[in-house]
């Protein structure tokens, strides 16, 4: 059991101790947890192999399932990645710093424990001002996946953090809950063509806008199909499993109410929208209205974590739309579904 510190940070624009607390830590190979506008990250030295390590000791994390490497500053990503192409920059200008990760070929001084072996490297420039300051601090980039337990649902509190890693990390840093609340858009340049692997805050047509053409990946809507290349290695494992089973009901409100009330049982909940609560007759955890997206996203592993406090058994859950950051919400609900969705449309299942 590692003594673990909890570094409260208040005032996030403000110059502070936990700051310089949370960097020394991460300059001698400790593993701190710290806030990013996306999820909380379980930070640790990038270019420290043993320090990697212990990332994904902590986490239960897959040894070849590589991590995002996080910097403060544009200019610093040749120092890890080679062969950038001038789209690089061009996405940078727009969405960075923000919740943008893009893979690119890496130099020679980011650790296979660091790119799960790949001949890559995942490098996100973060906006959260505290974790900007602790990158800065500590003069390294911060290889950072989410600080949760492997299968868990990405921590977006220090209290989640707090949940699964005490005892296991040396410090967690608390600076309240993060505004974005989905892990980063994953792009990759390193294809023949970019392609995204993960949707996030940044949309597909955010990123069409510069790219032009984006190859979206099969799994980012679905299960990975046999035989396709798993670019992403994260793509391979189940995330984010809630204790109870979740199926995603793809409906209007009318049918969503009436086929949730009709299955109601004990360990029944229902994850709806707001416009949907007030006929409902189990138990439900509200996640924003139908069409707002960002509350969906900011909310949904909170809520999944609530549920499993609950012991709920059984979830049905409004199948969010899948356009803008929607898509985002979807891929993670999905996951957490084990691929359980159902089209209830009367007029569909009629067909
Ligand atoms: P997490 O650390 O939980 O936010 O997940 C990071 C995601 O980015 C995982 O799905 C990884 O497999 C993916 N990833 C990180 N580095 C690379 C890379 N070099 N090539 C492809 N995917 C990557
Ligand atoms: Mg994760």
């Amino acid at each position: 059991m590692l003594d673990t510190k909890l570094l409260e940070i208040d005032d996030p624009e403000a110059q502070s101790d936990a700051v310089d607390q949370a960097a020394q830590l991460l300059c001698r190979g400790g593993l701190v947890a710290i806030p990013t506008e996306t999820v909380y990250g379980l930070g640790a030295n990038a270019l420290d192999p043993q320090a990697v390590k212990q990332i994904y000791e902590a986490k239960g994390r897959p040894q070849d399932n590589p991590l995002i490497i996080h910097i403060a500053d544009v200019e610093d990503a040749k120092k890890y990645a080679k062969d950038i192409p001038p789209e690089y920059y061009e996405l940078c200008r727009r969405f960075s710093p923000g919740p943008l990760t893009v893979i690119l070929k890496k130099q020679d001084c980011i650790p296979k424990e660091t790119s799960g072996g790949l001949d890559t490297v995942a490098i996100r420039i973060p906006s959260h001002p505290v974790a900007r300051a602790i990158i800065r601090r500590a003069q390294v980039p911060i290889a950072a996946p989410s600080a949760n337990l492997s299968g868990k649902p990405s921590p977006t509190t220090a209290q989640h953090c707090i949940d699964d890693l005490w005892g296991r990390v040396d410090a967690i840093v608390d600076s309240g809950p993060c505004s974005v609340g989905v892990e980063s858009t994953v792009l990759s340049l390193a294809e023949e063509k970019p392609i995204l692997l993960r949707p996030g805050a940044i949309t597909p047509e955010q990123l069409s806008e510069v790219l032009g053409e984006l190859v979206i990946h099969q799994a980012v809507t679905g299960e990975l199909k046999q035989g396709v290349k798993a670019v992403s290695p994260g793509m391979k494992y189940k995330h984010y499993s809630p204790k109870a089973q979740v199926t995603i009901l793809d409906g209007t409100s009318e049918e969503y109410i009436r086929y949730v009330n009709s299955h109601n049982a004990p360990g029944v909940y229902a994850l709806c929208f707001e416009e949907d609560a007030s006929e409902l007759r189990v138990p439900y955890i509200l996640w924003g209205r139908g069409e707002d997206d960002g509350v969906q996203a900011h909310r949904l592993f909170a809520a999944l974590r609530e549920l499993d406090e609950k012991e709920a058994v059984q979830v049905y859950a409004r199948c969010p739309s899948k356009k803008g950051v929607g898509l985002a919400v979807y891929n993670r609900l999905i996951r957490a579904a084990g691929f359980d969705e159902r089209e209830i449309s009367d007029e569909k299942a009629s067909r």
